[in-house]
């Protein structure tokens, strides 16, 4: 089945001429996709056989169900979703002073294979389609009942790894007739594929770019980050500079502090000068932990030893403030959790 929701307005008005109907049904079905409708039952206006003839086609909407949805004592929200072929991907609801945000996966697992991240452990299973990002925005902000301001696209999978649905979901979310959400306030995080971040800065959107740099010397960044080994510090520091330099936007890098490391004296100067050559702005993460990953957090005096250095060498950071860490709130724990039980219940089960 072919989720609605991920049609462009003009791509629906097709449709719905090719199946001999009048252009307005189009504008119907949109307003009720757009409002984040379950499924075609609840289009109340439109004719049963349109409905039929959608279905005939091909063609309905699914709304993924939520699995669990953990509440944190700060408020931030973590949803667990069922997609239609059974698959779970993950959605957080965050509650700053400047709006709401919502961090959003695009994959069924990863297949960059960073070191520390829980979401590349199984690998990747497969893309999400535009509709299903989408509908990870459009089911938060309707079972929350919080209006979503803001987008990072920072959950499970690469976003550039999946690129042509990546970049339909921003148009979807950004039309006028939809969310309307605008591209200044949509990050993209990525750990760097030079040749779709070339075709990313040709698209010219209005989007923030964050870098996952974790590393400023190859050696160590292809240690920890193994796509490192296709890209390189000087081809993805070049194209920082250069994406800074045509969009004019400022990009982020984000360096999570892992203990005995990158979290030295030595690689907090490197990272000085990689921000610095770029005019890069600095996220740094405190490590949230993951249990198959043997990495831990660096600790507070390392960390201000860390900054220190940064602050001598006038780089422009930010520590990224923890939401949600009593609910797991890191992107692909909740679905490893579901994974690694499913694997305990199906082994019983063969026992
Ligand atoms: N694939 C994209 C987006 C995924 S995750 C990327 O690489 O940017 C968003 C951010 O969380 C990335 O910077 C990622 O490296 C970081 N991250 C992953 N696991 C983490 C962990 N255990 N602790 C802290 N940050 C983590």
């Amino acid at each position: 089945m072919q989720d609605l929701r991920g049609l462009y307005y003009s791509e629906l008005e097709e449709l719905i001429s090719s199946l001999g109907e009048p252009k307005f049904r189009a504008k119907q079905i949109y307003k009720w996709i757009s409002s984040g409708v379950s499924s075609m039952d609840e289009m109340t206006n439109v004719p049963a056989s349109l409905k039929a003839k959608l279905l005939d086609a091909g063609f309905g909407v699914y709304a993924p169900k939520v699995l669990s949805k953990l509440v944190s004592k700060d408020g931030t929200i973590k949803y667990l979703w069922e997609l239609s072929d059974g698959n779970a991907v993950e959605t957080v609801l965050m509650k700053y002073r400047t709006g709401n945000t919502v961090c959003i996966s695009t994959q069924v697992g990863c297949r960059m294979g960073c070191r520390f991240c829980a979401s590349t452990i199984g690998g990747l299973v497969r893309n999400l389609s535009p509709a299903e990002i989408l509908s990870e925005v459009m089911m938060t902000e309707k079972d929350s009942g919080e209006k979503i301001s803001k987008i990072v696209i920072m959950g499970i999978g690469e976003p550039l790894d999946n690129y042509d649905n990546v970049i339909k979901f921003l148009h979807l979310v950004n039309s006028p007739d939809g969310m309307n959400i605008g591209m200044r306030h949509i990050t993209l995080s990525t750990c760097c594929i030079p040749d779709k971040l070339r075709r990313l800065m040709d698209e010219n959107l209005q989007i923030t770019l964050a870098i996952s740099l974790h590393a400023a010397e190859d050696g160590l960044r292809t240690e920890i980050m193994p796509s490192n080994r296709a890209c390189g510090l000087e081809v993805l520091l070049s194209l920082a500079r250069e994406y800074y330099e045509k969009t004019g936007r400022r990009i982020t890098f984000e360096y999570a502090m892992i203990a005995g490391v990158n979290d030295s004296i030595k690689h907090a100067s490197l990272l000085a000068d990689a921000a610095l050559s770029c005019g890069a702005h600095l996220n740094l993460i405190p490590l949230n932990k993951v249990e198959e990953s043997p990495f831990a957090p660096s600790s507070k005096k390392d960390m201000d030893a860390f900054t220190a250095v940064l602050t001598r060498r006038g780089a422009n950071f930010t520590i990224r403030r923890s939401l949600g860490g009593d609910v797991n709130a890191s992107c692909g724990q909740l679905r490893r959790n579901r994974e690694k039980s499913r694997k305990t219940n199906n082994s019983s089960e063969r026992i």
